[in-house]
């Protein structure tokens, strides 16, 4: 299973309720004890800017204290899930003079946290240097330039940080030439790949470098940052708390960009049209997914995500649990449409929207997976 859709098999802890669907009851429960969402409310490690992923910050803590640090880390998780955040606290930590690494208060701390420190290095989609056009991998120029600026070393730290995000889009072959760098590491040089999806890097990426995957937060972890460490009015925490699947980022960009929410309305909006029309129409949508897909992932996995969410608050409200539920500004909505569907047909479209996020993570026929998810769906 790739990052992404363990992630949001975490987000349905909810199967208890649903024992008439065994087979996916089966499924989930295996998978349940390592999974489930990481539940502390406080850092043990309170100088870092990530928050309730102490399995990562308390393991890196201790590899630094030992000096055992690996010189390569995969930091794998969804979108908006802390992984920019956590790859900058490694930087901090690297390069921290203060006593507790990462400090936040040495002028290494402080200038890796304003983006000023030349030793902490972002390869990301750039625009083509000669078309301007944005570029939609990372190229080997790229790779090609971090590997002179790591012969140098670091100019004003303790440790050259590069960050490549997101690393699945390295080309292959920009990838093929980063091996060179992951086999034989320049002294002083830490990696940090940046992936959604770490299926989608080669084998031989991913078997030289160390893996930390972020887990998502709990809705009480959320809310309670919203509203004490970015003044959220209480109810607006709690929605969206409830909407942000466990990661705090899509939490804040949602209390910050109205924009958020509206691209929520208009997915919930496209997939209760859909319930509505035939297959004409549904097979026109799975052709502009596939298109969007083309063009970015990210946006049609969101929106896969989105649809699931809601077919389990279908079912919640449908066993007569709408407290669960997590859209609760759709409960009219969803009680309507709950009353449509038996259980047993809300679970196979979840099982479905699982199954096509998991095609389509990995790289299947982007076409023919939307297509037999408009299938699956009912009618009405
Ligand atoms: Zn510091």
């Amino acid at each position: 299973m790739t990052t992404s859709s363990r992630f949001y098999r975490d987000m349905t802890a909810w199967l208890p309720l649903f024992l008439e669907c065994t087979r996916i009851f089966v499924a989930m429960t295996t998978a349940r004890g390592k999974l489930r969402p990481h539940r502390a409310l406080t850092s043990n490690m309170p100088n870092w800017s990530i928050i309730g992923q102490e399995h990562i910050t308390s393991a890196l803590g201790r590899s630094m204290a030992r000096g055992e640090m690996a010189h390569a880390f995969i930091i794998a998780g969804p979108p908006q899930s802390g992984k920019s955040t956590l790859a900058l606290d490694i930087a901090r930590a690297l390069n921290c003079t203060g006593e507790d690494p990462p400090c936040g208060q040495c002028r290494s701390c402080q200038r890796i946290a304003r983006g000023l420190h030349t030793d902490v290095e972002v390869a990301t989609m750039t625009p083509h240097p000669e078309t301007g056009r944005m570029r939609t991998v990372i190229a080997i120029d790229q790779v090609r330039a971090l590997e002179q600026r790591a012969a140098l070393g670091p100019y004003e730290g303790r440790m050259l940080v590069f960050i490549l995000d997101p690393a699945e889009k390295l080309h292959d072959e920009a990838a093929n030439a980063l091996l060179k760098t992951l086999e034989e590491p320049p002294p002083r040089v830490t990696l940090l790949l940046l992936t959604g999806s770490d299926q989608d890097l080669l084998p031989t990426v991913r078997s030289r470098c160390q893996r930390l995957e972020l887990r998502p937060l709990s809705q009480e972890a959320i809310a309670r940052q919203l509203r004490e460490e970015h003044s959220v009015a209480p109810e607006d925490a709690t929605l969206l708390a409830r909407l942000s699947g466990g990661r705090l980022g899509w939490a804040l960009a949602a209390a910050r960009d109205p924009k958020v929410l509206e691209a929520r309305q208009g997915g919930l909006e496209e997939l209760l049209e859909l319930l509505d029309q035939g297959l004409e129409r549904r097979f026109q949508v799975a052709q502009e997914l596939a298109g969007r897909f083309a063009r970015d992932r990210a946006i049609v996995l969101e929106t896969l995500a989105l649809w699931l969410g809601w077919w389990r608050d279908v079912l919640v409200v449908r066993q007569g649990a709408p407290q669960l539920a997590a859209n609760t500004d759709w409960l009219a909505s969803l009680e309507e449409r709950a009353g449509r569907y038996t259980p047993q047909q809300a679970c196979t479209v979840a099982q479905e929207l699982l199954a096509t996020m998991e095609r389509l993570e990995a790289n299947v026929n982007t076409r023919l997976a939307l297509d037999a998810l408009m299938l699956a769906l009912p009618r009405g």
